[in-house]
């Protein structure tokens, strides 16, 4: 995959939020493809994950709403909403500068329609020293 790249002519602006609507996002991107992982929290949250570089993501609102988890080698930040539970982004461990968004949160996106790819990141965690050879990167 591709650097997450801001200024695509393909890149759209989209609006997401959590459930309650406290948190809300802007993320430009090209939105055409997003990864499912097998990784012991992804399986279990069901995200939908699509990388975005710091500048291609705002938070409009709720920074003051969100609640971080942190688990493992704690890198990974993975933040939610502490009123309506819902975790809209979380910053990566592979790179935590950048924000890693569940589409499911984002809005007017055909989920059907987005080619859905399946990364390991369950190998990945039982290997921290393997090279993050992931679709997320190239
Ligand atoms: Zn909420």
């Amino acid at each position: 995959m591709t650097e997450p790249d801001s200024g695509s002519r393909l890149s759209q602006t989209y609006a997401g939020a959590c459930h309650c609507g406290r948190v809300r996002f802007e993320v430009t991107t090209d939105l055409v493809r997003a990864s499912e992982c097998n990784c012991s929290i992804c399986r279990k949250k069901g995200y939908l994950h699509h990388m975005v570089a710091p500048e291609g993501f705002r938070l409009l609102s709720g920074a003051d709403d969100l609640e971080t988890y942190r688990f493992g080698t704690r890198t990974a930040r993975h933040q939610f909403c502490r009123h309506c539970g819902v975790a809209c982004f979380y910053r990566p461990r592979a790179d935590p500068r950048k924000f890693m968004v569940n589409v499911r949160c984002v809005d007017g996106v055909d989920l059907d329609r987005l080619r859905i790819e399946k990364f390991d990141g369950r190998s990945w965690e039982l290997r921290p020293d393997a090279p993050y050879t992931g679709i997320w990167k190239d």
